[in-house]
């Protein structure tokens, strides 16, 4: 009979022979009676400072020995293995699917569509990632920016120069499993397989990145890199073309995967009447600490066992009477804080990490939640479903401004922001392209104030975090779409057939792994209609 056992305890360092031993005791049997061991998830435990940390597995084995009483929970029988996924075969294609966007949807949007037997067109206007690495280090260097293919545009999307956290928070178990074992089909490590919280540092997504998209080559597909979408043709309410780079493309089906930076884009759909709706955001800060309290306030004494890596938090301050909601979002342990921009003068912070995670410091978006009401008050746009944009971008402004002008990334100490000041920056910091700046003057009034009372309460959950040696960045602006692209029941836009908007650009999605199953999901939708 093949088991699925929980909760099985080792030490950090467990081998094979660890595992087994526990799975015996548990099962009161002998090796022997053994077979076929495979470990399905693991998870830290690090709650108790008295105790080492040990790993919680979760695992599938085959069991030979006397009948056994089952307990639900801790040992089942293991489920049946769901059915694999078989593509219909496909008619006469006239026109190829376009797919607009090479960042995590558009991906796997592309590669879905190339292992069903269409030959896709994936559209990108970034740079591929080679290029696209030279030209964010001139900006982060220099300050010199590439509008098309930076930070946040080119091959990879916004998710290249990011901290890789695979957080899952979908109950879509296997698509999840298919994009992870894309990904490590691709080069990632197959403990992401396992781990219940799975990452891939930037440096590894370099390499991941470029071998999907020779996947999709090597299936049929092409990929035109510097080449952007500026219209979609539509007749009817049916989408009968795109225009790329000036040049009209005759297609029936396009996967809108451009990300929510891609404010043209939101311009373009509105001019043709594509239904949108505003969306609440969420905006703040980018705060970073020594990466070595996070590890003791989370681990005590443990903190520098090495299996047990930089340590992360996650905190929030309820809403409570008049005081808004903070929460801390994104957090990059031993990462990097950094600037990036995708129009000219306009400026936000994000973080990003390597696979090691083993810089000095570790960071987190600090957000507070704003609503349409929030937004409209601040600026009123003649479109009012575009009104989240201009509310970013009146941040995003003020930031560049205060950093000069040149994309340097507006700071300060964060006991001078609760004094409302400006001081001198730590020497000691990840972005050494910041300037001191007064933060007030870049967040709208509400945000500020939010800030300054949750921040010092919710830094003291972490013990050994002192206020003095924070730092913040500003502004943290581009956590979530600002609009929502309306699907109706086939994926495809409410108002034009044949357009599927798709990942975090759509509103329907956000991060790595649930716009990569978005792109997946908006695919299959195309590939089983009849
Ligand atoms: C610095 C940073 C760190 C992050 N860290 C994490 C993390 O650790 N974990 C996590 O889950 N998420 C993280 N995120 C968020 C994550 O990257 C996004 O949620 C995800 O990339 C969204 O995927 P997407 O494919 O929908 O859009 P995007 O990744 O934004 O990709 C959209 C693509 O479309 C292209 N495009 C736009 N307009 C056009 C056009 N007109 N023509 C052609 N191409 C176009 C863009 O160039 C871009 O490549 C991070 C984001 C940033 C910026």
């Amino acid at each position: 009979m093949r088991l699925r056992i929980n909760q099985i305890a080792v030490r950090l360092a467990y081998d094979e022979g660890d595992v087994f031993k526990a799975v015996c005791r548990k099962l009161r049997c002998e090796k022997e009676q053994l077979d076929h061991l495979e470990i399905i998830r693991r998870s830290m435990d690090a709650r108790k400072k008295d105790r080492e940390p040990r790993y919680i597995l979760s695992l599938e084995i085959d069991y030979l020995g006397r009948p056994l009483t089952l307990q639900s929970g801790q040992v089942e029988k293991a489920p049946c293995p769901g059915p694999s996924r078989n593509f219909p075969p496909i008619g006469n294609v006239e026109h190829p699917p376009v797919v607009v966007g090479a960042g995590p949807a558009g991906l796997m949007a592309a590669l879905t569509l190339a292992e069903a037997g269409f030959k896709p067109l994936l559209i990108e206007r970034g740079a591929e990632t080679g290029d696209r690495g030279e030209q964010v280090e001139a900006f982060w260097k220099k300050g010199v920016l590439n509008t098309e293919s930076n930070v946040l545009f080119g091959e990879g999307g916004a998710g290249l120069f990011s901290d890789g956290k695979l957080t899952a928070r979908s109950k879509d178990r296997a698509r999840i499993r298919r994009f992870f074992e894309t990904l490590v089909a691709c080069g990632a490590s197959p403990d992401i397989l396992i781990d219940a919280a799975p990452h891939i540092g930037s440096d590894d997504l370099t390499r991941i990145i470029p071998a999907i998209r020779n996947r999709i080559w090597e299936l049929g597909g092409a990929c035109a890199f510097n080449s952007k979408l500026e219209n979609i043709q539509v007749e009817e309410g049916v989408l009968r073309g795109v225009v790329v780079s000036g040049k009209e493309i005759r297609t029936d089906a396009c996967f809108l995967a451009t990300g929510h930076s891609a404010r043209d884009i939101y311009s373009m759909l509105a001019e043709r009447q594509v239904a949108l709706e505003a969306k609440p955001l969420a905006v703040g800060v980018r705060l970073e600490i020594p990466q070595q309290r996070i590890d003791t306030a989370q681990y005590g004494r443990w903190a520098k066992l090495p299996a047990l890596g930089s340590a992360s938090f996650r905190l929030t301050r309820k809403e409570e009477g008049t005081a808004r909601r903070c929460y801390s979002f994104c957090m990059c342990p031993g990462g990097l804080v950094i600037s990036c921009a995708s129009s000219e003068g306009l400026l936000t912070t994000n973080g990003m990490s390597f696979s090691a995670r083993d810089k000095p410091f570790g960071n987190a978006a600090f957000l507070v939640p704003v609503d349409f009401a929030d937004y409209t008050a601040i600026d009123r746009n003649e479109n009012p479903v575009l009104a989240g944009i201009e509310f970013q971008k009146h941040m995003e402004r003020a930031a560049f401004e205060a950093g000069g002008s040149d994309y340097g990334l507006p700071a300060t100490r964060l006991i001078d922001f609760l004094e409302g000041k400006i001081g001198a920056l730590p020497a000691e910091r990840s972005c050494s392209r910041a300037v001191p700046a007064l933060l007030q003057n870049i967040l709208p009034e509400f945000i500020s104030t939010t800030l300054q009372s949750a921040i010092p309460n919710m830094l003291r959950e972490l013990n050994d975090v002192k206020l003095e040696e924070a730092t913040l960045y500003a502004a943290e602006t581009r956590s979530s779409a600002p609009a929502r692209i309306l699907r109706g029941p086939t994926g495809e836009s409410s108002t034009v057939k044949g357009l599927y908007p798709c990942g975090e650009g759509s509103g329907y999605a956000g991060g790595i792994v649930s716009s990569a199953l978005d792109g997946m999901k908006a695919a299959e939708q195309f590939i089983f209609t009849d």
